[in-house]
């Protein structure tokens, strides 16, 4: 990377399809801070805050918290000086209304999504891997009903974004299985080849 550009990405795929994880080797590779909704969401529900309180029962069931909601938290933490130069979202957008949320937000400095890694994974795989983190790390509420309706969600409301990206020629897909570093070592490939063309551009 030169450092002449700024990188804003994104991570999208089915929940369990290994995101987070990959979000962080993506976040450290192009030197911009890995946002996550879910990851402030959980950090609110911890801390017991209004806004833990207000999205509780809505994550632990599955559903999507408010399109307004997430908006005003992803517009606040964009403006924070460290995502000025860049930033890699993971599971934000999420729907069709919030990506026109983040076009709004980027509009005023003349930016948009430099690319967008789709993390491709089965549904059956996803699910299977979830249901063991549940077991090993003793999370009751996410029981296989649970995780099977955030696979519903996902396929109706966020996979239709991926067309859209396809259209606006930003997307990089991704074969989500193998190890961390196998898929890694992909990903920052498609990146790579990605962002270099758009330097040249
Ligand atoms: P994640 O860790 O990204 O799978 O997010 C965990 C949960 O937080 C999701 O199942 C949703 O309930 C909620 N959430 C995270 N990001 C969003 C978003 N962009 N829009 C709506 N709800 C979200």
């Amino acid at each position: 990377m030169t450092d002449t550009t700024t990188a804003r990405l994104l991570i999208i795929g089915p929940p369990g399809a290994g995101k987070g994880t990959q979000a962080s080797r993506i976040a450290e590779r192009y030197g911009v801070p890995a946002i996550s909704t879910g990851d402030i969401f959980r950090a609110n529900i911890k801390g017991g805050t209004p806004l833990g309180k207000q999205v509780q029962a809505i994550i632990e069931q599955g559903e999507l918290v408010p399109d307004s909601l997430t908006n005003e938290i992803v517009e606040d933490r964009l403006q924070q000086a460290d995502a000025v130069g860049g930033f890699l979202l993971d599971g934000y957008p999420r729907t069709v209304e919030q990506v026109h949320a983040l076009d709004a937000m980027l509009r005023p400095v003349g930016a948009g999504l430099d690319a967008v890694v789709l993390l491709e994974a089965e549904v059956d795989e996803v699910v299977a891997r979830l249901l063991k983190r549940a077991e090993l790390e003793g999370r009751a509420d996410d029981t296989e009903e649970v995780i099977r309706h955030r696979q519903e969600v996902y396929a109706e409301q966020t996979a239709p974004l991926v067309a859209l990206f396809s259209e606006r020629g930003i997307l990089v897909s991704v074969n989500g299985l193998g190890t961390v570093e196998e898929v890694a070592d992909r990903i920052a490939q498609g990146l790579d080849a990605k962002l270099g063309a758009r330097v040249g551009s």
